[in-house]
C-alpha cells in the first residue's frame, strides 16, 4: 500500500465549502486504497489578514510573536478539514508541528527544517487514519513556534513525503506547469516532466508556482513532486529528475520574463580588476544579487561597466557604489529593462540554442542590451516595449 501526502494550496480551502470538497476528494483516494496524509495551507488570504493584524498593533512585530500568530492560519485549516473527512465517516486527525516534531533551525520567519520525528504520522496512519498536518510551521531549538517563510507548505509537504518515503502531490488553483505563463502567450503548452533544476532556474526567474526550497528537497532525496489541479482529473506536470540525454527531449522547456531588475552603468571605470572586485564585494556584502554584467572593451585604460541588481536594492545599491564614482554624469541607471530567460536542461547536450534565439530576436527587431548563461540557462536583457514580441516569436520557435 502507497503511502501519499498531498498538499491543498490557500485557494483550495479558501471556504469551508472548498474544504468539504477537498475532504470528498481525499477519502476517495483513501477508498482507492492508498493511505493519506494531506498538508494544508492557511484558508485564503488568512496569512495576510493575520500580518495586516499584527501591524496594526505595531509596525515592527516582535518576531516569535509573529510565527507564533501566523501558525494559527494552518492549525484551523487542518482542524476544519479533519472535521470535514470525519463528517464523512472516516477517521481523521490533525497535528501541528510540535505534535509530530517538525524541528527546524534558523530565523523566526525563515526557518528551515531539520528532520522530523514522524511516529505519530505513521502510528496514527497505521490505525487507519487519515492524517492532517498544519504546513508551514515547525518547532526550533527552543520548543518556540516557527514558521518557514511565506508559501512554505509545500516544503512541509516534501519535507514529510521524504520522512515518510511516500509520493507528493502539491494541488493548487493551477492545472499544471507550463512552458510560458499562459497569462503572457495563449497558445502555452503544459509540461508532463520538468526536471527540479529547470524549476528551480524558471522559479528564481520569476515563475511563482512553488516554494523553491521543496523543489531543492525534492532534488536531494529524489522524491518526484506532482503539481495539478484541486479536486480534478486532469493530467498535472511532474517535477522530477529528468535525463537530459533523452533524444525526445527538447533543449528549450520553459521561458520566464521579469520586470523586476534595474540596469546600473558606471562608465569610465578603471579597467583594474581588483576595482572591479571590490565593487561587486560591497555590492554583495549588502546581500544584493548582481545578475547580468557586461563591460566594454578598454578605452585607455578605462571601461564602462553595467550589471543588472533587483528594482528594489537601487537606492541600497547606489550609496555603496557611490565610492566607484566621481560624478553623477558617470552613472547612468536604466529601468526600462526585461530580462528574458529561456531554460532547459536540453541545452547541456544540444548546441545552437543560443545562436537560434539571437536569430530569432534580431528577425524581429529586438535589441538585446545585456546577456548573461549558464549551463541550463540564458538570458538577455531587452526593452520592455519588446517583451511581447519577444515570448511570441521564441515560445512559437522553440514549441513552448
Ligand atoms: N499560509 C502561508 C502563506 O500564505 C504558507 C503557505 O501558503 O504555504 O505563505
Ligand atoms: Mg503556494
Amino acid at each position: 500500500m502507497a503511502i501519499v501526502v498531498q498538499k491543498y494550496g490557500g485557494s483550495s480551502v479558501g471556504t469551508t465549502d472548498k474544504i468539504k470538497k477537498v475532504a470528498e476528494t481525499v477519502v476517495k483516494r483513501k477508498k482507492s486504497g492508498d493511505d493519506v496524509v494531506v498538508v494544508v495551507s492557511a484558508m485564503g488570504d488568512t496569512t495576510d489578514d493575520l500580518i495586516g493584524i499584527a501591524n496594526e498593533i505595531t509596525n515592527n512585530p516582535d518576531k516569535r510573536e509573529l510565527d507564533a500568530l501566523l501558525s494559527t492560519g494552518e492549525m484551523m485549516s487542518s482542524a476544519l478539514l479533519a472535521m470535514a473527512i470525519k463528517a464523512l465517516g472516516y477517521d481523521a486527525i490533525s497535528y501541528t508541528a510540535y505534535q509530530i516534531g517538525i524541528k527546524t533551525t534558523g530565523q523566526h520567519g525563515k526557518s528551515l527544517i531539520d528532520d522530523i520525528d514522524g511516529e505519530n504520522i505513521k502510528k496514527s496512519v497505521s490505525e487507519g487514519k487519515i492524517v492532517i498536518v498544519a504546513g508551514f510551521q515547525g518547532i526550533n531549538e527552543e520548543g518556540h513556534i516557527t514558521t518557514l517563510g511565506r508559501g512554505g507548505s509545500d516544503t512541509s509537504a516534501v519535507a514529510i513525503a521524504v520522512k515518510l518515503d511516500g509520493m507528493c502531490e502539491i494541488y493548487t488553483d493551477v492545472d499544471g506547469i507550463y512552458g510560458v505563463d499562459p497569462r503572457k502567450y495563449k497558445d502555452a503548452h503544459k509540461l508532463d516532466e520538468i526536471d527540479y533544476e529547470e524549476m528551480l532556474e524558471l522559479s528564481s526567474l520569476g515563475a511563482q508556482v512553488m516554494h523553491s526550497r521543496s523543489i531543492e528537497l525534492g532534488q536531494k532525496y529524489n522524491i518526484p513532486i506532482y503539481v495539478g489541479l484541486s479536486n480534478s482529473d486532469i493530467r498535472g506536470t511532474v517535477i522530477k529528475g529528468v535525463n537530459s540525454m533523452n533524444m525526445e527531449s527538447k533543449p528549450v522547456t520553459g521561458l520566464a520574463t521579469s520586470d523586476e531588475d534595474v540596469a546600473i552603468t558606471i562608465k569610465d571605470i578603471e579597467n583594474d580588476i581588483n576595482t572591479v572586485s571590490s565593487l561587486f564585494e560591497s555590492v554583495a556584502s549588502k546581500r544584493i544579487n548582481i545578475d547580468m554584467i557586461s563591460q566594454t572593451a578598454p578605452v585607455n585604460g578605462k571601461v564602462n561597466l553595467s550589471f543588472t541588481i533587483p528594482k528594489v536594492d537601487l537606492n541600497e545599491c547606489l550609496d555603496i557604489i557611490k565610492p566607484f564614482y566621481s560624478n553623477k554624469g558617470q552613472i547612468a541607471i536604466d529601468e526600462d529593462i526585461t530580462k528574458f530567460s529561456v531554460v532547459g536542461i536540453g541545452m547541456k547536450t544540444t548546441s545552437g540554442v543560443a545562436s537560434k534565439m539571437f536569430k530569432l530576436l534580431s528577425e524581429n527587431n529586438i535589441g538585446v542590451k545585456m546577456i548573461t548563461t549558464s549551463e541550463i540557462r540564458i538570458t538577455c536583457a531587452i526593452r520592455q516595449e519588446d517583451k511581447i514580441k519577444a515570448i511570441n516569436a521564441v515560445a512559437k520557435d522553440f514549441n513552448l
